[in-house]
Order: C-alpha cells, then sequence, then structure tokens
C-alpha cells in the first residue's frame, strides 16, 4: 500500500495529458502505436510491455519525470474494486476505451458489471474516445460518463467516422473528421489492427496533429512483432525469435507471423506462462488452447508452472497437438536432444523471467561467423517511404529478382505480400515456381521466360512478360487444351533496347493477340534507360512519348485497359508524372537511391557482419595477403577475419 500512496503523490506533481487505456483486447498494441505515431512531437512517458496490473500500473507511473510532456498508461483488471484503485494512480486525462470483448470473465456477474469496472478509469477523464458501433458500451457510456465524447463509428454514426476500402490487396481507411477528411493507407489488413489504428488515428488527430503527418506516420507503423528475429534453426528448422514478452494479445500476433512465415512446415511453439492480464488462469488458457488449435500448432513445448494447464486443457478439446512440459529453460535443456527437432517452423515465445533465450541459442544453427543480415523491418519502411511518393491508385510491383537483390525471396516476398504490395516480379520462372510453393498468392511477372519454361508458368499462374513474337508464339503452343488462360505483360522496347518489342513489330503482335483471347494482357510496360540521371531527361521524356504512342495503339486496337508502367526506383521521385497506374521498385526497396533526398529516408536492409579474428598493426610499405594485393602506405592497424 505504501507504495501505491507515493506513486499516487508522484503522479500529483505532474500537470501534463496523460492518456488512460482499457478495454478487453488491444491495449498494449494501441499504446505501442500511439507512441511510434507521437514520439517526435512529444517526449512522452508509457507502460513497459504490458504492464497493466496492480503492481504494473504503479511501476510504470513512478517513470515519469520532468522532462515527460505526455504519458501514455494501460490499465488491466480481474475483479471488481480493482479499477478505481489504477484510476487514482494514473489519473488519466484523455481515455481510449478499446473493446469489450464476449469472454465471461469469472471477476464479475455478468458483462454490464465489468463494463462499469473498466469505464471507472474514466471517471476524471476530460475526454473519451471509443468505438460507438458496440452498441452496449455507447448505451453505457452515454448514461453514465459526463465528460466530452469523441465517438467513432464504422457505420457512419460516430462524430468521427471511417469508411475502409479493401481495393485490390491494399487497405486504405478515410477518415472522416467534422472538419476534414483524409484518407491512410494501413500496413494491416487483420480486423483487430484495421479497429486499433481507428483508435489511434482519433487520439493522434486529438493531439492536433497535421493529417500529412497522420497519414505518412500511420503508413509506417511497425507491426509490433516486427521486434521478432528470423533464424535459421538446427536440422532445417527455422526460428522466430519473440522472446520479449508473453500475454495473450502479443501471443496472437505472434501466431499470425508464425502462420505468414511457415513453409508448410511442422509449426511448434515453445511458450512461457502468459502474463495474467487481469483474466483469471483458466480462462486465459482456455483462450490460449482454442488459439492453438485454430493456429494448427503441431507441437507444443511449455515452459513455467501456469501453462503447464494448457495440456489437459489440449486434451479436453480433443486436438492432437503434441505436448511437453518443463518447469524451466534450464530443465529444458537438461532434456534437449537436437533430434528432437526437424524441419519445423518454431515459434519461441515468452517473458524475459523464463530466460527462453537460452533455448532459442540451443536451437540456432551454429552461427557462421560472417553472414548477411537482412533487416525486415527496414525494408518495410523503404517501401513505405515509396508508397507516400505516389499518386493516388498507383499500384506497387515490387521486383524480387536475383533472390530479391541476394536477401533471399521468399521471407521478403511473404512480407511484402502482408504489406499489400499489388504485384511481384522475378527474373526467372523457377524463382517464381518457389514463391509460388511458399504461398506466395500475390500475381507474379516473370521477366525472362523461355520456351523449355512456359509449361511451368501455365501450371503456377505466373504471368511472363512477352517480348518477342517468337516467345508469344511458343506462349500460344504450349497453351493447355481444358480451360488454358494466362496473363500476360507487354514489354516495349522504347530505347533501352534490350528485351522489348519494337514499333514494327506491334501489327503482328496485335493480330496474335486477338486470334488468342486466352492470353490476357495485364500490362504493358518498358524500362527506362537512364531515370536517374537530368543529363538524359529528354532521352527519358522521348522513351516516354515512344511508349504512349505503341501503347495507344495497342489498347485501341484490343479494345482493352491494361495496367501501364514505366517507373523503376530512381524515376519514382524524379517524373511524378510518368506514374501511370504502376511503378516497379526494385532497389530502392533495398535501401539504395540515386537521388539524395530520397535516399537520406532510406533504411540500410543488408548489413554484412564478420567476426575479427585478430587485431595487429603492421609497418608502413608491407604487404598483406596473397600476391602481395594490400600495401601499406603507412603504419596500419588490421583485422583479420
Ligand atoms: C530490375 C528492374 C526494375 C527495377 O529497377 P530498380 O532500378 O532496381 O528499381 C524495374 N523494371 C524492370 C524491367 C527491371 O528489370
Amino acid at each position: 500500500m505504501r507504495f501505491r500512496q507515493l506513486v499516487s503523490h508522484h503522479r500529483s506533481l505532474f500537470n501534463i495529458p496523460i492518456v488512460g487505456i482499457t478495454g478487453s483486447n488491444g491495449k498494449t498494441i494501441v499504446k505501442e502505436w500511439l507512441f511510434q505515431v507521437l514520439k517526435d512531437d512529444f517526449n512522452i512517458v508509457r507502460s513497459p510491455r504490458s504492464y497493466n496490473s496492480q503492481i504494473g500500473v504503479p511501476l510504470s507511473v513512478w517513470q515519469i519525470n520532468p522532462e515527460n510532456n505526455l504519458g501514455i498508461f494501460e490499465a488491466g483488471i480481474s475483479q471488481k474494486g480493482e479499477m478505481s484503485l489504477l484510476e487514482r494512480i494514473i489519473r488519466p486525462n484523455i481515455g481510449i476505451f478499446t473493446y469489450l470483448g464476449d469472454a465471461h470473465d469469472a471477476g464479475f456477474e455478468n458483462k454490464h458489471e465489468k463494463l462499469a469496472e473498466k469505464l471507472a478509469l474514466f471517471e476524471h477523464c476530460q475526454t473519451l474516445i471509443y468505438c460507438l458501433d458496440q452498441t452496449d458500451v455507447d448505451q453505457f457510456i452515454q448514461e453514465n460518463y459526463k465528460g466530452k465524447i469523441i465517438s467513432w463509428s464504422l457505420n457512419g454514426k460516430g462524430i468521427v467516422n471511417f469508411e475502409i476500402f479493401k481495393s485490390d490487396l491494399s487497405i486504405r481507411i478515410q477518415a472522416n473528421f467534422p472538419r476534414e477528411c483524409f484518407e491512410v493507407v494501413v500496413p494491416f489488413t487483420d480486423q483487430a489492427s484495421l479497429m486499433n489504428i481507428c483508435h489511434v488515428i482519433v487520439a493522434t488527430y486529438h493531439f492536433n496533429i497535421a493529417p500529412e503527418k497522420i497519414i505518412s506516420r500511420i503508413s509506417s507503423l511497425s507491426s509490433i512483432v516486427m521486434r521478432v528475429g528470423i533464424k535459421e534453426g538446427i536440422n532445417n528448422c527455422m526460428l522466430i525469435d519473440d522472446t520479449y514478452n508473453a500475454d495473450f494479445d502479443s501471443l496472437h500476433i505472434a501466431l499470425q507471423f508464425l502462420q505468414q512465415q511457415s513453409k508448410n512446415l511442422k509449426n511448434t511453439l515453445v511458450l512461457s506462462d502468459l502474463l495474467q492480464s487481469g483474466i483469471l488462469a483458466d480462462t486465459l488458457y482456455n483462450k490460449v488452447a482454442k488459439l492453438l488449435i485454430k493456429y494448427n500448432i503441431y507441437k507444443l513445448i511449455t515452459i513455467g508452472t501456469e501453462s503447464e494447464r494448457l495440456g489437459k486443457l489440449l486434451d479436453v478439446l480433443d486436438s492432437h497437438v503434441l505436448y511437453r512440459h518443463f518447469k524451466s529453460s534450464k530443465s529444458f535443456l537438461q532434456h534437449f536432444h537436437s533430434s528432437d527437432f526437424n524441419q519445423e517452423t518454431i515459434l519461441v515465445k515468452g517473458a524475459r523471467d523464463f530466460q527462453l533465450e537460452d533455448i532459442v541459442r540451443s536451437l540456432s544453427k551454429r552461427s557462421h561467423k560472417t553472414a548477411l543480415h537482412v533487416d525486415l523491418s527496414a525494408l518495410i519502411h523503404n517501401l513505405n517511404v515509396y508508397a507516400r511518393l505516389l499518386q493516388p491508385n498507383v499500384k506497387i510491383m515490387a521486383m524480387v529478382k536475383a533472390s530479391a537483390y541476394g536477401a533471399g525471396s521468399d521471407e521478403i516476398a511473404k512480407l511484402l505480400q502482408y504489406h499489400n504490395v499489388d504485384y511481384l516480379c522475378v527474373a526467372y520462372t523457377d524463382e517464381g515456381v518457389e514463391l509460388r510453393k511458399a504461398g506466395i498468392h500475390l500475381p507474379i511477372m516473370v521477366l525472362n521466360s523461355d520456351e523449355s519454361t512456359l509449361e511451368l508458368a501455365y501450371q503456377y499462374n505466373l504471368e511472363p512478360e512477352i517480348y518477342s513474337l517468337g516467345l508469344l508464339e511458343a506462349l500460344i503452343k504450349q497453351m493447355p487444351v481444358a480451360n488454358g488462360q494466362l496473363g500476360v505483360h507487354i514489354k516495349l522496347d522504347t530505347g533501352m533496347n534490350r528485351l522489348g518489342y519494337q514499333a514494327p513489330d506491334l501489327d503482328q503482335l496485335i493480330e496474335r493477340l486477338l486470334e488468342n483471347p486466352q492470353l490476357i494482357v495485364k500490362s504493358i510496360f518498358t524500362h527506362l534507360a537512364a531515370s536517374e540521371d537530368p543529363n538524359e531527361d529528354s532521352f527519358t521524356h522521348l522513351q516516354f512519348e515512344k511508349f504512349q504512342d505503341m501503347t495507344n495503339k495497342i489498347t485501341t486496337m484490343l479494345g482493352i485497359e491494361p495496367l501501364l508502367h514505366v517507373l523503376n526506383t530512381s524515376g519514382i521521385g524524379r517524373f511524378k508524372q510518368y506514374q501511370l497506374n504502376m511503378v516497379r521498385l526494385g532497389i530502392g526497396l533495398y535501401g539504395y537511391d540515386a537521388n539524395n533526398q530520397i535516399s537520406n529516408q532510406l533504411k540500410t536492409v543488408h548489413t554484412f557482419k564478420a567476426t575479427v579474428s585478430q587485431v595487429k598493426t603492421i609497418a608502413a610499405n608491407e604487404t598483406v595477403g596473397y600476391g602481395r594485393r594490400g600495401k601499406t602506405d603507412k603504419v596500419a592497424v588490421i583485422a583479420n577475419n
């Protein structure tokens, strides 16, 4: 009790806006995203991880210091009477109510009582943000809450109204505030994330952040799960390391990520006890058991004490999950045989205290001393930098040719698919086949098809670029008799003088396409030879003119409206007027752009790391290595790998 009073007094020393967040789900994510979106404008103190309990809240609030000008804290409860205790410590002046779940919590008589209890957090709030579409929540707030309300709705009934457009794999949210409207492209597709983002948009706007900033920051929100690492494991396993925290919400996100990354291998979960943010253990683990079945977990290993009950719960649910339990990471390691794990995708998920990092270490493939590291969150950051340069409705084709510029294409393609790019492009058919086998369903364009690989194109629905009459004839010849149909892309040569149709061949191309309507022209494109070089701009404009002339002829004569695209990375920023329907983003995704203004905003994706084995000092005029190639012109300190 003493500590509570001390913290309550500490809180009273600060007269700053404090956001209090509660609800059945989404508290931590809303808190973390709100932090990400506001961190450039405020010096923010927030709850660490999911510290929202009777112990976690005082520890969080205790951190406020005189530099902070905004606090964001979450609160969770399991019984009657608890929220008012938390309210007295947090004293929020702005409230966010995320969502009221249906689950019956043992600590409450009924849903109404649970709601009343949760809303006690907002007793002294001046402003309360909530979703009006939950009618029982709305009714209760209307009747009992006295402060200012900012309700939002997806059905046009709120003070703020959102419309969600799921078009062509990209998700946009239109935010209609009383005085202005704007549209945000969101990097997530699941319903829960969209709801959480709506809360974040309303709260950010309430802090008078300009819509342009909201748009750009929301679009680059990183999924909380991006903190996890993907590693190569022993015996061809893949490891997902998420040993940062463990509560129900973050487990759910991690399982989604597992499903997204899993290569149809068996999915294994190593799980510590979960933080019981106000839920009784049985209720919590029952929910977890159902989740594990839903996500097709093949093998489950629990670490701790509470999580042991998962075994029985899974039995009751008649599941076939293989199950083992250990009291601690140490006891797991004592029984560990590397041969127990084979070709599995292993998610290791747990709270810090359980030291699951020791388990991760023993499941990891002995790391090479020299390795290429690929930063996936940097890649998504770069994607968003370019997405912001696009006019509305311009699609993105991400170039993952040459193994995603050396980064390994499956993981990257999956991530890009998750982040709603519209198209992928590979150099060769077999790269496309690999992606299909890894579960990629985005349309895929193939740059260098040849006769010998067209059968695979049909089989795996890979869309070849057609660049010559010869290739077109081969495509027609190999078309399967039954329901043969294939998307193709016409590549025009407008001055690059590499692959592509030239003007004199167009008549024949058009004639053959008219005769073969099973080949569906998805797009027409050309490649610019020098889009990065201002000295060559007149040539670039000329290429574009040629492209337009040739395209007009094709579309008019075929009576079609395919996607048109010409720009590669360096063209995107320099020729906004040529963005057409789509751009082809290559090297920029990986952090390189010839334009400094853009390249300054990009993050490095690839890092080459090597271990230094020895450092030594050598005199001037010595040589290093074979053939005496390296020469020192002064005394030098050198490192050997
Ligand atoms: C590689 C490639 C691109 C991407 O070029 P970047 O300069 O890496 O953005 C675009 N279009 C075609 C046809 C390509 O082969």
